[in-house]
């Protein structure tokens, strides 16, 4: 989770004022009683409310809360702000927060739009806990490499199509020429 929190912080840090706002603002609507941290009634509620409902539980609040104090500091806030904008996925084996590499169902992940994604980490993956209907899994970093790929290649073929038709209509204007 130190990990995410660093990530997290980086884009905070990074980001744009406007973007800021927007992070300290999701902070501020948790933090109910405006004391400065979320404490866990807090965030269960708001979870809840947002529909985050997988995350809405005391495991994943005290995984968040790194610092074992019991409540949310504003940098535990946006890690959980950070989890939820970059969708990053439970694992649809144990219900555990991926804190590295995942499993991405190809077939899902394509599909999304009905279904939603199913993700694995890497214990419920190697060792199958898992049902699903779908067999082709990549995890995320290889995912990302062959979607540019077909991205490439389809921008290839537009560009091939492009210059058949091009070739298509010269062709026709000769003709007529002719
Ligand atoms: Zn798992
Ligand atoms: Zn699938």
């Amino acid at each position: 989770m130190e990990e995410l929190q660093h990530t997290a912080k980086a884009y905070y840090d990074a980001a744009a004022e406007n973007a800021k706002q927007v992070a300290r603002d999701f902070v501020a609507e948790m933090d109910h009683d405006r004391d400065g941290v979320v404490c866990l009634p807090e965030f269960l509620r708001f979870a809840k409310v947002k529909g985050y409902v997988r995350m809405s539980n005391p495991h994943f609040f005290r995984q968040l809360n790194t610092s074992c104090t019991g409540k949310l500091s504003f940098d535990e806030a946006i890690t959980f702000f950070y989890i939820v904008t970059s969708a990053r996925p439970l694992c649809d084996g144990c219900g555990h927060l991926v804190l590295g590499i995942f499993f991405t169902c190809v077939k899902c992940f394509d599909d999304a739009d009905e279904s939603g994604t199913f993700n694995l980490c890497t214990g419920c993956f190697s060792r199958s806990k898992y049902v699903h209907s779908h067999e082709h899994f990549l995890d995320n970093v290889v995912l990302l490499h062959a979607k540019r790929r077909e991205l490439k290649q389809e921008r290839n073929k537009g560009f091939c199509l492009a210059a058949i038709e091009v070739a298509c209509r010269l062709a026709t204007r000769f003709c007529t020429i002719m």
